[in-house]
């Protein structure tokens, strides 16, 4: 059996005394959520925290509002809330097709939507048991001797890219493409105050410092702009079980369409082909319809940032093949085709699956 190692525990009530606790703690402390990632996280000894501060009991963290054009989620909502919440509008879809397709029912109902825009970043030599990593010597990413904090392993090399100076640790987080395809915004706070920044700017390209928050900062709400008539969005993910695992690509497309189905405005994001969510140009799409010849030429160029590493499952050049005909099955869904034209794996791929 696999156990924790000790660490201190803290169970705040107020937004005010977590960020209290993180101030006085430093980078040692770190946010306890659902705790679905970062438990088995913390058993594998991929980081090893003195103290963690739970979120459970800050009410405030569990609030839905709208107002100012955005609903605003606060991060403390499992994923089972978010997911068929009354207050999502149509345009919103894109979210609640990622969040339906985290992983199981029985880890959206812990999880929560701020653990799952701060996932860790994750990687075939990273995501191991200790002794796995141990007879691979570790990695950059990876603690070195147990006990010993991640913040102190600077060197080691990456297994993926031998003679590279990063990690490319990829994103595998399945809402954040969402939320950042939907124009979503986040505020995070700390003793030094508040700030809303938009989603995108939350993430870094480094598998390692994969967040721009700082360790002081708690994220609070996750604030999606409301998108009213002729908005559609969808979410495509592949995965090699469709009830389970995480997200080896993922294509979230927001737009909205005009009279004749001219596209008006168009915003698509990949997950899980960098260390971020990637979002791609998109002004090939607008000012006309999405016929099959638009649609075609598009993909492919969508595609090209799609750098898909062998850290993850899945041969990589078949990956890539597949992100262009996801973009396109995305984009065939959003101008209307029915599930039998978008055929079978496609249908695999957007349908909301059965919620329990
Ligand atoms: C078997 C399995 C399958 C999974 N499949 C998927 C999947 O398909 N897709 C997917 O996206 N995820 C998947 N996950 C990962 C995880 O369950 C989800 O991402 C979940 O939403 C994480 O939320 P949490 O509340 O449990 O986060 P936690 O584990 O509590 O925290 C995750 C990280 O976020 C930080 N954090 C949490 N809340 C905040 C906050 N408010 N402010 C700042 N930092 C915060 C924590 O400190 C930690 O670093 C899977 C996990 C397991 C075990
Ligand atoms: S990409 Fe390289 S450094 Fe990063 S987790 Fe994987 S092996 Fe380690």
């Amino acid at each position: 059996m696999m156990r924790a190692p000790s660490f201190a525990y803290r169970a705040p009530r107020s937004v005010a005394e977590v960020v209290e606790i993180l101030a006085g703690e430093g980078p040692q402390a770190r946010l306890l959520a659902g705790g679905t990632d970062l438990v088995p996280n913390l058993k594998r000894r991929q980081q090893v925290p003195v103290t963690l501060v739970a979120l459970r009991r800050v009410e405030a963290l569990k609030e839905v509002t709208s107002g100012g054009g955005f609903l605003t989620l606060g991060a403390g909502l499992t994923l089972s809330q978010v997911v068929g919440h009354r207050d999502l509008s149509p345009g919103q879809r894109a979210l609640e097709v990622a969040a339906s397709k985290v992983a199981t029912p029985h880890i959206r109902n812990m999880g929560t939507i701020g653990g799952n825009l701060c996932l860790d970043t994750r990687c075939n030599y990273y995501n191991q048991n200790y002794e796995w990593r141990q007879a691979i010597d570790f990695c950059k990413k990876a603690p070195g001797p147990e006990g010993t904090a991640k913040t102190e392993v600077t060197t080691g090399i990456c297994w993926v890219a031998p003679s590279s100076p990063r990690c490319w640790a990829v994103s595998s987080t399945d809402t954040a493409p969402a939320l950042v395809a939907l124009g979503a915004e986040v505020t995070l706070v700390s003793t030094q105050g508040e700030r809303r920044i938009p989603l995108s700017e939350l993430y870094f390209d480094d598998g390692m410092a994969y967040l721009t928050k700082r360790p002081d900062e708690l994220l609070t709400a996750v604030h999606v702009p409301i998108l009213g008539e002729g908005w559609k969005s969808t979410y495509w993910k592949l995965r090699r079980r469709g009830s389970f695992d995480f997200p080896v690509l993922s294509v979230a497309a927001a737009i909205k369409f005009g009279p004749q189905g001219v596209v008006l405005e168009a915003r698509m994001t990949l997950g899980a082909v960098q260390s971020y969510p990637v979002s791609v140009p998109t002004d090939a799409l607008l000012g006309q319809p999405l016929s099959d010849e638009v649609i075609a030429t598009f993909a492919a160029a969508a595609s090209r940032p799609a750098r898909p590493l062998d850290n993850t499952d899945y041969n990589l050049s078949w990956r890539k093949k597949v992100c262009t005909a996801y973009i396109a099955g995305a984009l065939k869904e959003l101008r209307g085709d029915s599930p039998e034209q978008l055929g079978v794996l496609a249908r695999t791929a957007a349908r909301l699956p059965v919620l329990s």
